[in-house]
């Protein structure tokens, strides 16, 4: 099986690099055969340009070459065929070469904000922040030179908070100037083990490799591996949920347990007989010579289901000297 690998996003450095020198040479190239259409026109035909059809033609053609042919290396060859496809229909067409070129132009812009905010394998949190808001920036009135130099001060930026070895894995990568260089050092980042991996992590690996060892064009394997990191990490979110509802579960009991404690240390305080004398807090015994004293009318009262209560009192001294304000307050009537 031969290796399907197709122009992805995001760009190392030395791709951006050739596709920019390539784009530079290309269109030098066309300006100087425009040109010299231009004079070709000027000098033998007496028409004028502008109305010239057999030079007109050309012109066509020469836009034609340019926008369609098979272009490795350069950043047309990143986008969708769909592009190219429809090129070809508008020159079918005879569609204006200013609509044309409005079409390129906007291919363009396409490629300028995929190239800047394509998430990579290898992208450190911080990068991806950058696309992000790169991203976001492409949507407002912001220029196009503002969105460049935000990036160039975000990556100098990254670089320099980087370890010499992560600093040195990234120019590594950097360099890759083929897919195939890019495809194996993707391979490497994606399918090396990691001292922090958890066994999910180490089955994931697998998977992936098993995708690299098929020749898996990398804008396939790319989605299922974001998928499976995401999976994973919501995975380790449901446990996390799942510990912290266990936690909340035993919180709750505990506090329900704490609850009937002290809802019983209370019924047990409350079994504390206080005397009944107005003024009086001692508590009544519950032996001995003193237990059982209390008011033989309340008791009365309470066995007929009047009252609630029994009256008790701590002493036969206590008892006395207030059974005339109890009979007073309680059964005066
Ligand atoms: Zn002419
Ligand atoms: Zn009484
Ligand atoms: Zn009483
Ligand atoms: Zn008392």
């Amino acid at each position: 099986m031969t290796a399907d690998i197709q122009p992805t996003y995001p760009l190392t450095k030395a791709q951006a690099d050739e596709i920019a020198s390539l784009h530079e040479a290309d269109t030098s190239e066309l300006e100087r055969k425009l040109r010299q259409l231009t004079e070709t026109c000027q000098s033998g035909c007496a028409t004028g340009f502008s109305k010239c059809t057999t030079h007109q033609n050309e012109l066509r053609k020469l836009y034609q070459n340019a926008y369609t042919a098979a272009s490795p290396g350069r950043w047309t060859a990143f986008r969708p065929a769909e592009y190219t496809n429809d090129l070809k229909r508008m020159f079918d067409a005879q569609a204006s070469i200013e609509k044309i070129n409005g079409r390129v132009r906007r291919e363009k812009l396409q490629h300028i904000k995929d190239s800047q905010c394509t998430f990579g394998v290898s992208d450190h949190p911080k990068a991806k922040i950058t696309k992000m808001k790169a991203a976001e920036m492409r949507g407002t009135a912001v220029p196009q030179s503002d969105i460049d130099n935000y990036i160039v001060k975000e990556e100098e930026q990254l670089l320099s908070s980087l370890t010499p070895e992560e600093r040195e894995i990234q120019a590594e990568y950097e360099k890759s100037k083929s897919e195939e260089q890019k495809y194996s050092y993707l391979r490497t980042c994606a399918c090396t083990p990691q001292p922090t991996d958890t066994p999910r992590d180490i089955e994931l690996r697998l998977k992936w490799t098993k995708l690299f060892d098929n020749k898996v064009p990398y804008n396939e394997i790319l989605p299922v591996m974001k998928k499976d990191i995401a999976d994973a990490t919501s995975n380790v979110q449901i446990l996390e949920n799942r510990l912290a509802d266990l936690r909340n579960a035993q919180a709750a009991n505990n506090k329900a347990k704490a609850a009937k404690e002290e809802s019983k240390r209370k019924q047990a305080r409350d079994a504390i007989r206080r005397c009944c004398s107005e003024g009086c807090v001692s508590v009544c015994e519950l032996s001995g010579p003193n237990a059982d004293l209390g008011c033989e009318r309340c008791f009365a009262l309470k066995e007929d289901g009047v009252l609630q209560n029994y009256s008790w009192f701590c002493s036969p001294e206590c008892a006395k000297a207030n059974a005339g304000s109890h009979n007073a307050r309680f059964h005066s009537s």
